[in-house]
């Protein structure tokens, strides 16, 4: 078993930097001490938070139950015919430097998600997404540990039941699974995804025509650095909401009052930017006490020092009903308010 602590301050372990404490906090290396955990939770009747990274968290002040810190590492990878590799990755390895290896080792596929804060076993928690490429189009399938039997269990792609920021792991079955790794499928060809226009016009600019998956790599984490708060400088968990998804008469709608509404065709419905409507109703830059919007991108939330959860809730659902009386959508929390 691996040291348990007791009343730890969880404020650099989250990326809004909130002043939380863990009643109980424990970080695992190994499957065997997440086993440990998880029974000693069990015994204590304990609840548990698996955290990562914490960037995708607004944690209250006080944490009950038992903290886990997932730390299992490792990388292992194994070819797949001529093109193709499989990858896999411990949940507690940190997602950019792994993108940074696959890289270097010549596997194409998720290099849009460059620079997305936190590890990999909470990428599959809400599909993570970026610039046209979501998590599963480079997944192959995750093993996860039963909290409830105890069992590790293979899930394949269908049984993840990922969404757009979601998946079975986020909303049919919270808190139950612990991902212990995850594999991926990647190309051994360069296949760059470029649907996203600021890519395509950013390339165009550093006058490259044929693009390897390195400069994409590098034009996504130069966009990202110019728009989005750095949470070591500014507390924030990036998207503070999910951009809505509304009908194609709805849109029609608001198109018609709000030429122009910043939307794109999503099967047979239409998402809206989220950041847009904030913005519109104006949020932007908006500061109160010590939380706000921040200037250059209103659908980041940001803490500016000594905020609170319970601040920034009171901030978030003032948001959400002005967006809602103005264009009549409900913007959804994107990270995990805990405890909820
Ligand atoms: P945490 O915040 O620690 O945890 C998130 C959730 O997953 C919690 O419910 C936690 O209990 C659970 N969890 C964590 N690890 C495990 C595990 N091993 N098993 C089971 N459950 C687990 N997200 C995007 O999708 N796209 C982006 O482009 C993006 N950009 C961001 C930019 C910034 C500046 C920031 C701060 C955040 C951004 N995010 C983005 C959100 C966040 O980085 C991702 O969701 C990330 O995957 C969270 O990883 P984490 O390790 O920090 O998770
Ligand atoms: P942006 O480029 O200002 O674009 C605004 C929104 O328009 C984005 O949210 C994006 O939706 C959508 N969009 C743009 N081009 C699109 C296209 N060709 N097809 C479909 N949708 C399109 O956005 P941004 O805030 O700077 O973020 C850039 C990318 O990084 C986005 O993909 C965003 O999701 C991702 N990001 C995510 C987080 C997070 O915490 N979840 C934080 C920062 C950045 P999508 O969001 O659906 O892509």
């Amino acid at each position: 078993m691996s040291k348990l602590e007791h009343n730890v301050d969880l404020s650099r372990y989250n990326s809004f930097g909130f002043a939380a404490r863990a009643e109980n906090f424990v970080r695992v290396e190994s499957l065997v001490q997440l086993q440990d955990a998880v029974v000693l939770a069990r015994q204590n009747r304990w609840p548990m938070l698996v955290l990562g990274g914490g960037s995708n968290l607004v944690l209250r002040e006080r944490v009950p139950g038992l903290v886990i810190q997932m730390g299992i590492v490792g990388r292992q990878a194994q070819p797949v015919g001529r093109d193709e590799v499989l990858v896999t990755l411990g949940a507690g390895e940190i997602w950019h430097p792994s993108l940074i290896w696959m890289l270097d080792q010549g596997y194409y596929g998720l290099e849009n998600l460059a620079l997305i804060p936190g590890t990999v076993g909470a990428a599959p928690m809400q599909n993570i997404g970026a610039y046209g490429v979501e998590l599963e189009q480079g997944f192959n399938s995750l093993q996860a540990l039963d909290t409830e039997t105890g069992v590790l269990r293979r899930f394949s792609r269908e049984e993840c039941c990922f969404g757009y920021r979601d998946s079975y792991f986020k909303s049919a079955a919270p808190g139950r699974y612990i991902i212990v790794d995850v594999s991926f499928s990647l190309s051994l060809q360069p296949r760059p995804v470029l649907r996203y226009q600021v890519l395509v016009d950013e390339l165009q600019a550093r006058g490259i025509e044929q693009p390897h998956p390195r400069d994409l790599f590098e034009v996504v984490c130069d966009i990202r650095r110019s728009k989005l708060p750095d949470p070591v400088a500014v507390g924030n968990a990036g998207s503070f909401f999910k951009n809505p998804l509304i009908s194609e008469t709805h849109y029609a709608d608001l198109q018609r009052q709000y030429p122009a509404l910043v939307a794109y065709p999503a099967g047979k419905d239409y998402k809206l930017a989220a950041g847009w409507l904030i913005e519109q109703c104006g949020w932007k830059g908006h500061t109160r006490g010590s939380v706000g919007v921040y200037a250059r991108q209103a659908l980041v939330l940001v803490n500016l020092g000594t905020g609170t959860a319970s601040e920034l809730m009171l901030l978030a659902d003032e948001i959400v009903q002005s967006v809602e009386a103005r264009f009549g959508v409900t913007l959804e929390m994107e990270p995990r308010l805990y405890p909820a």
